[in-house]
């Protein structure tokens, strides 16, 4: 030991790297973090936390509709200000951030704030003081990066994800690229927020993975809120016109003009420029490290966890393989993270909430499948009179009674979704579901009184 600098060095201190850190410090263990941007990563400072705060900003819009319903009278007509609302989101991602140093801090963690590259299996480069860290064991918890793929001509005129959170202005127009759950949230929260708002897919339809049924639902809904929906279609250039107009040209259909395009096109391993290759770690097509169960890659000493393994690209699971990882080689716990029942939301507006597997999923895997649905006005509704209505699913195998699927599009079902999935991970059973007294009045009280399967 006495031939290492540290125990761990930690490459990247966002939701995996900071835990990783933290808890093999607990253990006893001798780390250094190193980190090039701020501290909290993606989630933190350009990801789910100022994603979920300007999703909240974007709802209340209704709420003051829905309110006149409810015999309220609202004094003056609500108006919106983005510079408020993007500096207190900004404000509020400083403290975080500053609470994730503490932690670190409080941990006897030595932080270094620069990039760091790996030099051997186990040796680590500051790449500004260009100290060298001889390190027993290396994490590298280095996150993704937003990619626009293919790149095409006029693509710098597009921003991504990281700089939507620091627009000068609110756009009158946007363009967003992409279909995945990064690409939905942002188009629902900028038409909740006034912006005609344009989704160019290249597919033929969104959220790929996800149930058909909540799918096209979804699609239906946010259409209905006023996004332009053009699916099966690519960009093949932008360019900018002499107003700044950005316009967007596809092979069919009318030119796209936008004052800001989003492209969310999805997001790649940050492992360029690593020193991973160098030093024999095995890298996937995507540049993602290749791990094992126990988030080991190729070179022994050499760990990775969360999206730059591109396995479940969300924060939880993140937190949960760095504290796997900590736990296993400095503790005296060895475990690893189950992937297999993962819940997860879309935060869109109507929300998105699913755990386990889809119909298709089910089915594909080789489960005779029994469909419980329910589609209905939520309460809340009948008075306000707004159209919106929620849909439940249980994907049930007929052969164990088993409920492996449950998808929920609606008002709070990402809430919803992460109690339902202790049951669904405890293996809960359709007669599970039906013996539990439902709580009324509430939406979530369906999934305990479907009866009746689909037919067919
Ligand atoms: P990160 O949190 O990305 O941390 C990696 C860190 O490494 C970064 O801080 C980076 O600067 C640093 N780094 C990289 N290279 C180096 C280097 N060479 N030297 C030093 N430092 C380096 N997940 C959810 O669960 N729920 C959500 O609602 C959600 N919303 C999202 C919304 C958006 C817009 C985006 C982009 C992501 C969202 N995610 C969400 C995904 C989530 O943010 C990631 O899954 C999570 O942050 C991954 O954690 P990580 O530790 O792997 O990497």
């Amino acid at each position: 030991m006495a031939d290492f600098d540290v125990d761990l060095f930690v490459i990247g201190a966002g939701s995996g790297g900071t835990r990783a850190a933290r808890i093999a410090s607990s253990h006893g263990a001798r780390v250094m973090i190193a980190e090039e941007d701020r501290i909290g990563g993606t989630c933190v400072i350009r990801g789910c936390v100022p994603k979920k705060l300007f999703v909240y900003a974007s709802r209340f819009a209704e709420d003051f509709e829905d309110a006149a319903g409810f015999g309220w009278t609202l004094g003056t007509r609500p108006s919106f200000d983005w510079p408020t609302l993007r500096d207190a989101v900004a404000n509020e991602v400083t403290r975080l951030s500053g609470l994730y140093r503490k932690g670190l801090e409080g941990a006897k963690v030595e932080i270094r704030e620069e990039r760091a590259v790996v030099e051997g299996p186990q040796s680590v480069r500051l790449a500004k003081s260009g100290q060298i860290v001889r390190a027993r064991h290396i994490l590298v918890a280095t996150g993704g990066w937003p990619s626009f793929d293919p790149p095409i001509p006029g693509g710098e005129l597009g921003i991504s994800s990281n700089e939507v959170f620091h627009l000068p202005v609110l756009p009158k127009r946007m363009l967003v690229v992409g279909g995945g759950y990064i690409a939905l949230e942002f188009a629902s929260l900028f038409a909740r927020l006034g912006v005609a708002v344009t989704l160019l897919h290249r597919g033929d339809n969104i959220l790929r993975g996800f149930d058909e049924d909540i799918r096209t639902r979804l699609r239906d809904a946010l259409a209905h809120a006023g996004i332009t929906f053009r699916l099966g279609c690519t960009i093949e250039r932008i360019e900018e016109l002499a107003d700044g107009t950005r316009r967007a040209h596809c092979p069919s259909g009318t030119p796209i003009d936008a004052d800001v395009i989003l492209v969310a096109t999805g997001r790649r391993p940050n492992t360029k420029g690593l020193g991973l290759e160098q030093a024999g770690v095995e890298l996937g097509p995507l540049g993602e490290i290749v791990v094992d169960a126990a988030t080991a890659s190729s070179v022994p000493s050499i760990h990775a966890v969360g999206d730059v393994t591109n396995r479940v690209n969300l924060t939880p699971v993140a937190i949960r393989e760095g504290h796997s990882f900590a736990d296993s080689i400095f503790g005296s716990k060895r475990w690893i993270v189950d992937h297999a029942t993962i819940a997860s939301a879309v935060f869109t507006t109507p929300e998105v909430g699913t755990v386990g597997l889809s119909e298709g999923q089910a089915m594909a895997a080789g489960h005779d499948v029994r469909i419980f649905e329910s589609g209905f006005r939520p309460m809340k509704a009948t008075i306000s009179g707004r159209q919106e209505r929620i849909y439940m699913k249980l994907v049930v195998d007929v052969k164990t009674d088993r409920v492996l699927g449950v998808h929920i599009l609606g008002h709070d079902a990402g809430e919803i979704v992460q109690a339902v999935g202790i049951a669904v991970t405890m293996g809960a059973t359709k007669a599970d579901f039906d013996r539990t007294v439902a709580l009324h009045p509430s939406a979530a009280e369906e999934l305990v009184t479907m009866r009746t399967p689909r037919a067919g």
